[in-house]
């Protein structure tokens, strides 16, 4: 018996007593759905749902906690164990729980396609093709059928690739997604019947998997009667966090393991659902009552814990304008008198100067700089502002840009152990062996060929005969190659000795040699964590490690730094203070989406899901003038832009405007506050003491 102090449980709401309560102990508890608006504490639920689940005698080994991320899984993980220690007052070690299955659907289809590969004629060392591979090999595919030398309009590798990729998770036909999404490749629909044939031969061929396989394969098992069985048994209980953001490859998925629905509990909120461009579907949470032999429960939660009144005033407005209706109102009784701000500014230059400013200003007022962060519709938006938070010295991680791994050195590093794990896998043969001074793409072309149909590829490479320029670094490789290919070599060696014989030859193909080794070192510093060379080389593939303001990889944990983030890599996080960048129309929405009404509703809610990230600061900026960087042959421009047509003018009332012309102008408008000078002096003054 606990005292109210100490119960974790205690602070729940009775609606959300209710979802972490929810048949628990009950032999087959029934489909459970928890709707609500954001902030409203579902992915907390979720969170005392594990710990009480284990709590009343569930297998931590035996729970499926499907996240959005690898760290929101961590996190979530995290949280169950704090409140275990609660429950059970343990120390240290002993409170932390440790749940095998809590990751990403893509992360956990991956671990049971090796397990189950034998089941299902797969080769298990098969190997993971990010999306720029599986662009390149979709591009390789269309060149060798010919479509890109006859068919000179023929849409481009990566528009292929988004075509397939729809139409595999959307589970629709081609030609619906054509006409839907792709109208102007219609025409081509034959071409690409073939060329998806090909491109599906050419994984097979290869042994790679790409993110899409991953849950198509795991989806098809699942819908197998005896290997949807097995796999279901596996499992007493599949959550599932951000529902609304799955697709419909996903929902048969936990439909196929659990046809009745036993154990199944999933959460979402309709008004956040950001992910229709990769197929998500909203359907999902309004099917959910219906998908299973037995009827699902359904519960809300109405009250917002995270953002002030203000905030989801003005958060609620801009979604309740929304064509299609969500039938939720949040409230909460965190009372301020801060109104989110709208911060009129001339152009992006200036944005970033005033961005940079308030963070400092409010960094002075004790808020951290990781409580704060900058959030923008896509990665490029932020290139301003990144320049001058290198210029001031502030430090930053970006989620959602440029990824690590997307470095050239990383990836050649990469590719030779891909090489290594799947000598099939033409990618990465290609680009290790390229490396090799003297070897070609003939040369290297005809190698992928010798060692992907041998079936002893170390000595494939040994005996073929290489042009007599390359001997000696011919040999280094192939003892590498041979050395990589050993069973049982302890990881991460197999990356230390990769990264070593890389040494020479990163110092050959770069200038700044320097920079680059000491990311090298942090990439075999992260190999740490991962128990081997698949899990790390599936993990690293499906969820990279994130760029930072130093170039060096991963986030530096010690220190504080501000966040910045695509608004799609923020879902369900929160800060204290937000600001969002170009709220403008042709940002948000952006230009791509403007024309489609669907597309421009997606557009709202992902404005919705990026107010309601701020805790106690909300700041929306609006340049007046702003750079599009053209994906088309019109070129980069400056254009003007107008505030998102998503803040109506009777919207105005929720916000405070504000607008800045910089200092050399001479108009700073908006005041300093008080405390904040008085910091200052203060500072100025104890420097001398
Ligand atoms: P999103 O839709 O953005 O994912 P969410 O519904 O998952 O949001 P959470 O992230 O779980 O919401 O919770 C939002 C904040 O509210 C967190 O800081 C969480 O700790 C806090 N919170 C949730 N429930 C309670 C509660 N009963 N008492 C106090 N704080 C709570
Ligand atoms: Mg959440």
């Amino acid at each position: 018996n606990l005292s109210a102090t100490d119960d974790p449980f205690a602070s729940l709401n009775p609606e959300q007593r209710a979802a972490v309560e929810h048949d628990v102990g009950a032999e087959a508890p029934r489909p459970l759905l928890v709707v609500a608006g954001a902030g409203s504490g579902k992915t907390n639920t979720l969170a005392h749902r594990v710990a009480r689940l284990i709590q009343s005698g569930a297998d931590p080994q035996r729970i499926l906690l499907l996240t959005f991320s690898r760290r929101a899984a961590t996190e979530m993980t995290q949280r169950a164990g704090g409140v275990l220690h609660r429950l059970f007052g343990l120390k240290g070690s002993q409170a932390q729980v440790t749940l095998p299955w809590a990751g990403t659907f893509h992360s956990i289809g991956a671990r049971l396609l090796r397990e189950f590969s034998g089941r299902i004629g797969l080769d298990d060392q098969f190997t993971i093709h990010d999306r720029g591979d599986s662009e390149d090999l979709m591009g390789m595919v269309r060149h060798e059928i010919g479509l890109s030398q006859t068919e000179k309009r023929f849409p481009l590798k990566g528009t292929c690739l988004s075509i397939y990729s729809r139409v595999v998770n959307g589970r629709e036909p081609l030609d619906q997604v054509l006409q839907a999404f792709f109208p102007w490749c219609s025409e081509w629909e034959a071409q690409l019947k073939t060329l998806f044939g090909a491109y599906v031969d050419a994984k097979q061929e290869q042994n790679v998997l790409d993110y899409d396989d991953l849950l198509l394969f795991w989806a098809e098992m699942a819908a197998d009667p005896v290997l949807g069985a097995e796999l279901g048994a596996l499992f007493d209980h599949v959550l599932v966090d951000e529902y609304q953001d799955t697709n419909r490859l996903q929902a048969a998925i936990v439909t196929g393991m659990k046809p009745d629905g036993r154990g199944v509990m999933v959460v979402g909120d309709d008004a956040q659902s950001i992910y229709g461009f990769r197929g998500a579907t909203v359907r999902n949470i309004l099917d959910f009552a219906g998908q299973f032999s037995q009827p699902a429960q359904l519960i809300t939660l109405e009250r917002n814990y995270r953002s002030t009144q203000p905030i989801l005033d003005a958060s609620n407005a801009v979604i309740g304008a929304a064509l299609e209706r969500h039938a939720k109102t949040l409230w909460t009784d965190k009372v301020s008198s801060i109104k989110p701000q709208l911060v009129l500014i001339p152009d992006e230059a200036e944005q970033a100067r005033w961005v940079c400013n308030r963070i400092l200003e409010q960094r002075e007022t004790g808020m951290p700089l990781k409580s704060q962060a900058v959030l923008f519709r896509a990665a490029s938006h932020s290139a301003a502002l990144e320049l001058e938070l290198m210029r001031r010295n502030i430090p930053f991680v970006k989620f959602g840009g440029l990824k690590f791994l997307e470095a050239a050195h990383i990836k050649d590093v990469l590719a030779v152990l891909r090489f290594a794990q799947n000598p099939s896998g033409r990618l990465a043969g290609f680009r290790a062996l390229q490396l090799i001074p003297g070897i070609g793409q003939a040369t290297a072309t005809r190698l992928v060929e010798a060692a992907g149909t041998s079936n002893d590829a170390a000595t494939a490479l040994e005996v073929f005969p290489v042009p007599a320029r390359c001997k000696g670094d011919w040999q280094a490789f192939c003892d590498l190659y041979r050395r990589l290919r050993t069973p049982g070599l302890r990881w991460p060696l197999d990356l230390e000795l990769a990264r070593a014989w890389y040494q020479p030859h990163l110092e050959r193909l770069h200038d700044d040699a320097q920079v680059r080794a000491a990311d090298l070192d942090q990439l075999v510093a992260l190999s740490g964590g991962y128990g081997n060379r698949e899990s790390f080389l599936a993990e690293i593939t499906l969820d990279p490690p994130e760029a930072t303001s130093d170039r060096a990889g991963a986030p530096l944990l010690d220190e504080d730094y501000v966040i910045l983030s695509t608004i799609h890599s923020s879902k369900g996080q929160e800060w204290n203070s937000v600001h969002v960048l170009n709220v403008v129309d042709g940002c948000i929405p952006s230009d791509m989406a403007t024309g489609n009404q669907e597309d421009i509703e997606e557009e709202r809610r992902l404005l919705y899901v990026a107010m309601t990230r701020a805790r106690e600061n909300l700041h929306l900026v609006v340049p007046n003038r702003f750079f599009i960087k053209q994906q088309s042959s019109m070129g980069d421009r400056h254009v003007y832009a107008a505030r998102s047509r998503f803040i109506t003018p009777v919207m105005l009332k929720h916000f405070e405007e504000c607008a800045w012309l910089s200092a050399d102008k001479r108009e700073l408008r908006t005041p300093m506050p008080d405390s904040i000078r008085i910091m200052v002096r203060d500072r100025a003054r104890n420097a001398w003491k």
